[in-house]
C-alpha cells in the first residue's frame, strides 16, 4: 500500500473539517482542499516523468502548499525529501548530493535565501514555485496543483477516479530525511512506506485537541507528528516563524489546546509577560532535546491549566517518537514504549542487555525504524538481531518509564568514569545566576578529559569560575567536578530544534585555550 494514499483516503473523509490555519494571516486550508491539490499534483507529476523512486525536494518555510507537496509525491511514487532552507551551501550541497532530487519545490523566500546555490544543483531539471508570481524557467506550484483557465490543469482530478502509484510498503521509500546534523554532517535516512503507515497507526495523538504548530516541517518532529495528526482529522494552527508575542497572541485568539514545542520554545515562553490568556492550553509536548525540570516547573506557573507537560523520545531514524508519556505521569521521563517498538538497553562495551535502573545504549526494532541510511553499510549501524543502535544512552526505571542521560559519543571520558554533560549542565542551571550552560569534555593529560562549561550568565548576574565549580562539587560526585574550567559566553549555540552543538563547544574550547 502507498502511504500517501492511505493518508488521502483518511483524510478525505474529513473533507469539510479545517485542517490548518495560518496564525498569522487567518488563512484556512481544509482537508479537502489539501487531497484535492495532492491528487492534482501527483497526477501533474506524472504527468511531467516523475516515475517510481525519484526523489523530489520540497525547500520552504511552513506554509499552505507544503502537505499537498509531501502527500501528492507520495502518491506519484516518488520519494520526498525536505530541506532545511537555511542550510549554508556546503551543507545544501552535502545532503542534496545524498539523494540527487530531480525536481525541486520551493517557496519564493526559500529561492531569495538559496539563489545562487540552487544554480550549483545540475541534477535538479525543474523547479516548482510556490505562489502567485510566475518566475522564468520555472515551472508553478498552482499550474500544477489547481484546477483553472489559467492553470495547466483545465479541471480537478476525481477523487473516485484517482489512483496513486503501485509502490511495495517494506522496500520502496516514501521519504528520505536528513538527521538534524548534530554530532556531524546531516545522515540520508530512508523511510519506507511501511514506516510512515505503521507510525500513521499509532495511537499517540488527542484528534479532539487544536494544536498551535511551531516546528518546523522540514524535519521529522514537524513533518511525522502533523501527518499523524492529520490522519485523526486534527485541526493545526501554524505560524511560519517562531515570535513569543505573536505565539501568545494566537493561543489566545484559537483557544489553542495543545502545544508541541521544542525545549528552547518553552523556556522563552515562561519567561514572557503574561498579557494574553492561556488559559485554554491543556497539554504541552516536548521533544527533540533534553527538558529541565526547572522549566517543567515554570512550565506550570505560567500556563495554569496545563494537566502535563508530555515528553517523547525518537529520532529521524524512527521517523516517529519510539517511547511518549502519553498520559504525562512521572514528568520528567520520555515515557513508555509504543507498542509497534521493542526497546534493549546494552552496555555499550560488552553489548549485553541490561536490566532496569541501568545506563546503556538506547537500541530500537520495529516496523517504524528506518532501512537504512544512504551511503552507509546496514550491518554499521545495526546490531545481529537487527537493532537500530541509536548512541542515546538511558535507562527504564522498574515501571518501564525511560529517561535519556545523553549522547554515547559526548559522555566524558574521566579516568574510568563516563559523566553525561547533560547531568552537570541541569545542575549548572539550578544556580540563579546561570541563564544558559554547555559542558564538553577537554583532553587532560593525566585524566584523560575533563568536564569545561561553558555557560551565559543572566543579566546582572556577577556569578564567578569559582563559585559555579563549587557550586557542582557540592551536588555531583568527583569525576564530575568542573576541572576543565567555566567559560563565560554570550550564547549556547544550538540547533534550530535546541539541541546543544557539543561539536562547536569543543572548537570553541580549543580556539580559546590560551
Ligand atoms: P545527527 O544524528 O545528525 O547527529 P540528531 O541526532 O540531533 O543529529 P535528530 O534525528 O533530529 O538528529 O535527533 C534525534 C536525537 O535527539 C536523539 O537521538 C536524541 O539524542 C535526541 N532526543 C530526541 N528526543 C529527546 C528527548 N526527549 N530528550 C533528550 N534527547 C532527545
Ligand atoms: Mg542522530
Amino acid at each position: 500500500l502507498n502511504a500517501g494514499e492511505f493518508i488521502l483516503e483518511k483524510i478525505w473523509q474529513f473533507k469539510d473539517t479545517v485542517a490548518l490555519i495560518n496564525g498569522a494571516t487567518d488563512e484556512k486550508l481544509t482537508y479537502g482542499e489539501m487531497a484535492q491539490e495532492a491528487m492534482n499534483l501527483a497526477v501533474s507529476l506524472v504527468r511531467l516523468g516523475v516515475r517510481r523512486g525519484d526523489v523530489v525536494a520540497i525547500c520552504a518555510e511552513n506554509r499552505r502548499e507544503f502537505w499537498s507537496t509531501v502527500i501528492g509525491i507520495t502518491c506519484a511514487g516518488a520519494v520526498v525529501t525536505t530541506v532545511n532552507m537555511i542550510y549554508t551551501k556546503g551543507e545544501l550541497k552535502h545532503v542534496m548530493g545524498i539523494t540527487k532530487p530531480t525536481f525541486m519545490f520551493c517557496s519564493p523566500l526559500a529561492l531569495k535565501v538559496q539563489a545562487k546555490n540552487f544554480r550549483s544543483l545540475e541534477y535538479v531539471k525543474k523547479f516548482i514555485v510556490y505562489g502567485d508570481e510566475k518566475i522564468p524557467n520555472m515551472l508553478s506550484y498552482n499550474d500544477l496543483a489547481i484546477a483553472g483557465p489559467a492553470s495547466k490543469l483545465s479541471q480537478h482530478v476525481k477523487y473516485e477516479d484517482f489512483d496513486a502509484v503501485d509502490v511495495e510498503g517494506q522496500n520502496d521509500l516514501a521519504m528520505i530525511l536528513y538527521s538534524s546534523g548534530t554530532t556531524g554532517l546531516p545522515k540520508g535516512v530512508m523511510i519506507t512506506h511501511l514506516n510512515v503507515l505503521t507510525a500513521s497507526a499509532s495511537n499517540v495523538e488527542r484528534p479532539s485537541f487544536v494544536t498551535l504548530s511551531i516546528t518546523p516541517w522540514y524535519h521529522t518532529m514537524g513533518l511525522m507528528s502533523h501527518l499523524i495528526g492529520f490522519v485523526k482529522g486534527r485541526t493545526t494552527v501554524y505560524l511560519p516563524k517562531f515570535e513569543v508575542d505573536l505565539y501568545l497572541k494566537t493561543i489566545e485568539k484559537y483557544q489553542i489546546s495543545q502545544l508541541t514545542v521544542v525545549p528552547p520554545v518553552l523556556v522563552a515562553l515562561c519567561k514572557s509577560p503574561s498579557k494574553y490568556d492561556v488559559s485554554s492550553v491543556l497539554v504541552i509536548f516536548s521533544g527533540a532535546a533534553p527538558l529541565h525540570k526547572e522549566t517543567i516547573v515554570a512550565v506550570h506557573k505560567r500556563f495554569p491549566n496545563v494537566q502535563a507537560v508530555l515528553q517523547g523520545y525518537g529520532m529521524t531514524e524512527s521517523t516517529l517518537v519510539v517511547t511518549i508519556n502519553i498520559n504525562g505521569d512521572k514528568e520528567g521521563s520520555v515515557g513508555q514504549v509504543n507498542s509497534n517498538t521493542i526497546i534493549k538497553i546494552v552496555d555499550p562495551e560488552t553489548r549485553k542487555v541490561l536490566g532496569p535502573n541501568q545506563n546503556g545504549e538506547i537500541c530500537i526494532k520495529g516496523a517504524m525504524i528506518m532501512k537504512g541510511y544512504i551511503g552507509k553499510k546496514r550491518q554499521d549501524d545495526f546490531d545481529e538481531e537487527g537493532f537500530f543502535k541509536t548512541g542515546d544512552i538511558g535507562y527504564y526505571d522498574d515501571d518501564k518509564y525511560f529517561y535519556i542521560v545523553d549522547r554515547l559519543k559526548e559522555l566524558i571520558k574521566y579516568k574510568g568514569y563516563q559523566v553525561a554533560p547533560a547531568e552537570l549542565e541541569a545542575v549548572l542551571l539550578k544556580h540563579a545566576g546561570v541563564r544558559d550552560a554547555g559542558v564538553v569534555g577537554v583532553p587532560h593529560a593525566s585524566a584523560g578529559e575533563v568536564p569545561l562549561a561553558f555557560v551565559v550568565l543572566q543579566p546582572g548576574a556577577e556569578t564567578t569560575e569559582a563559585e559555579l565549580q563549587q557550586f557542582v562539587a557540592e551536588r555531583l560526585s568527583n569525576s564530575k567536578h568542573l576541572r576543565g574550567g567555566v567559560r563565560f559566553v554570550e550564547a549556547i549555540p544550538k540547533t534550530l530544534t535546541g539541541k546543544i552543538l557539543r561539536k562547536e563547544l569543543k572548537k570553541m574550547a580549543k580556539s580559546t585555550r590560551s
